[in-house]
């Protein structure tokens, strides 16, 4: 019978030690195993060359490396590069690289599809299938920097957990990624640069808090108006906007980060002179910026991008209230870079 082989970046650095004594040989083996595995991102133990052939055998006869590939990848004219990346059971998610002059963001993703049911989302359209692993997360992150480097010349600069799937619904394994990318054993790059933006947890925002991470905050907020909200984010009804609020008020007490909104404005749903109000009423509870974000349409004609005048209006309104506002551009409309978009089409 075939025995069924460990995934090793399911073991810990001490576990890789004691592996290695309980095979008697030197725990140190354990740290260079770990650092082929989350730093420099090895995806065979052939890639080991400090170990000797024999050490890789016996690596190779007790595990297995499941890692992502990189199934179809999509350049825009505009320099964005689009993953639909292959997991090992062969469920498909996406991540995306974004240029601009002078950073290259990754936006990975957290679950294959999404249990949330957002109206204007592709992903979801696809129904959750599953978390995706911590390395699951790292790998994405690895072959963007990849990317990165061939493309750009320059390494990956920051990343967003703004595709596909709920991060904060799969929060353990999220923060088991952010770790290996952050430590100075992993890829060492600084929590500052990396943003988990979520549809809004209250319960998950405060363990956030809670657990005094270092990387920043993003809501999808869309409408501060609770009637709209639900209507285009129907878990608003559960997780209505006071207690929303409620737990952001407590996420910048604790961590005095302040809270990013990211908002794409949507003709008459949310384009009116009422929404802008609420939505400045909503940004005085706790320091805060918003991300005017425009839509790449989903295909199904009720989501329309707000015309210009409307994204103005917005834009005075906040800066009038001294809120610090961004306009942010769509990339990739070419290559069906709204999360999701490309899964959907396997
Ligand atoms: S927008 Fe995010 S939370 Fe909402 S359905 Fe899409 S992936 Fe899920």
């Amino acid at each position: 019978m075939e025995i069924k082989k460990k995934d090793i970046r399911a073991l810990t650095k001490d576990q890789l030690r004691e592996f290695f004594q309980n095979q008697g040989d030197k725990a140190f083996r354990g740290n260079q195993v770990y650092e082929w595995l989350w730093n420099k991102g090895a995806h065979t133990f052939e890639d080991m060359t400090n170990l000797s052939k024999d050490t890789r055998q016996m690596l190779q006869d007790n595990f297995v490396i499941n890692h992502i590939k990189v199934d179809v990848m999509q350049r825009s004219s505009d320099g964005t590069v689009k993953n639909a990346v292959r997991l090992h059971d062969d469920l498909i998610v996406e991540s995306v690289l974004i240029p601009t002059k002078t950073r290259t963001t990754a936006c990975v993703s957290s679950q294959v599809g999404c249990s949330l049911d957002c109206k204007f989302c592709a992903t979801a359209r696809l129904k959750r299938m599953r978390n995706l692993n911590p390395d699951e997360i790292y790998d994405q992150v690895v072959a963007i920097d990849r990317e990165s480097r061939l493309y750009f010349d320059r390494p990956l600069s920051n990343i967003v957990f703004m595709g596909m799937g709920e991060p904060l619904m799969n929060y353990n394994n999220v923060l088991k990624a952010i770790d290996k990318i952050t430590s100075p054993e992993g890829l060492a790059m600084s929590p500052k640069r990396i943003v988990v933006s979520t549809s809004g947890v209250p319960k998950m925002i405060k363990k956030m808090a809670d657990d005094d991470v270092k990387f920043k905050l993003a809501v999808s907020l869309h409408s501060a108006i609770d009637e709209v909200r639900t209507s285009i984010m129907p878990f608003n009804a559960t997780f209505p906007l006071a207690t929303l609020r409620e737990a952001l008020v407590y996420w910048y007490e604790k961590t005095k980060n302040r809270i990013t909104y990211e908002y794409v404005v949507w003709e008459g749903i949310n384009d009116k002179r009422k929404d802008v109000d609420a939505l400045v009423e909503f940004c005085k509870f706790a320091p805060s910026k918003v991300n005017l974000i425009e839509y790449n349409p989903i295909d199904d004609g009720i989501f329309q991008q707000a015309k210009s005048e409307a994204i103005d209006m917005y834009q005075k309104v906040l800066e009038s209230n001294n809120i610090t506002v961004t306009v942010r551009r769509s990339r990739g409309k070419d290559i069906d870079a709204a999360c999701g978009q490309l899964a959907n089409k396997e």
